[in-house]
């Protein structure tokens, strides 16, 4: 739970900053590029393994890029009916971070008891909180005109990490009671198609910045270093 206040914060500093400051875009860039290759990693190397155990890999693999995809596409409809933030339409994209931050928070308390993904999680989530929360705020402000309310607005949205943190261990073990292996397996297809579009989104939107490709590939590279010195870990 601690963790889910952490990540909260990072995004609130970060959301603060973006909307007082605007956004540094190169720090964002590369920090959010750390934080899509960890998680990628995770996803590839720690999640899809472990839902493979109830599918088979193959389906495992399949049914987390399907989910990963749903979220680009819901990000992508989201983002594009606020396209026009003059006209004060942010709506669209506060409701898409909303989603998206309260899958941060039921992620990082789901796998906090996992002996390597506990760590590498929280950490690769925090990477990408400031940056999140910067662009968030900053956006905000253009589209509203007003520090105060973007800000107001911007942190309501990343508080919605702290309630999905709240809301996943009841929601887990009355899931997990009634359907079983399947609602775990289906939980974490959830939780690593967010994680790819995480990295998707770095990866497709920031490339062509300097050292974004190169630190998203360590990050990715470390997290498989270890997934394959440790095994998986549980
Ligand atoms: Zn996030």
């Amino acid at each position: 739970m601690a963790a889910a206040w952490v990540l909260t914060v990072l995004a609130l500093i970060g959301v603060i900053a973006g909307g007082v400051l605007g956004q540094s875009k190169t720090i964002s860039a590369h920090l959010a590029a750390a934080g899509g290759g960890v998680l990628s990693g995770i996803c590839l190397f720690w999640l899809i393994p472990e839902i493979a155990e109830t599918s088979g890999f193959a389906f495992a693999l399949a049914l987390t890029v399907i989910a990963g995809a749903a979220l680009v596409a819901l990000d992508r409809v989201l983002a594009h009916t606020g396209h026009s933030p003059r006209h004060g339409m942010v709506g669209p994209l506060l409701l898409a971070t909303a989603i998206h931050s309260f899958l941060d928070g039921w992620s990082v308390r789901a796998l906090a008891t996992k002996p390597l993904a506990g760590i590498a999680v929280p950490i690769g989530l925090a990477l990408h909180k400031i940056p999140e929360g910067l662009a968030i705020g900053w956006i905000t402000r253009k589209a509203i005109g007003s520090t105060a309310r973007a800000i107001l607005a911007s942190g309501a949205v990343e508080l919605l990490t702290v309630i999905g943190a709240i809301v996943e261990p009841p929601a887990e073990s009355s899931g997990a009671a009634v359907f079983g292996e399947r609602w775990t397996a289906a939980v974490l297809t959830i939780v690593g198609g967010s994680f790819l579009f995480l990295g998707f989104h770095t990866v497709v939107s920031e490339r062509k910045k300097v050292g974004v490709m190169p630190v998203f590939a360590m990050a990715f590279g470390v997290v498989g270093l270890f997934a394959w010195v440790h095994g998986r870990g549980g």
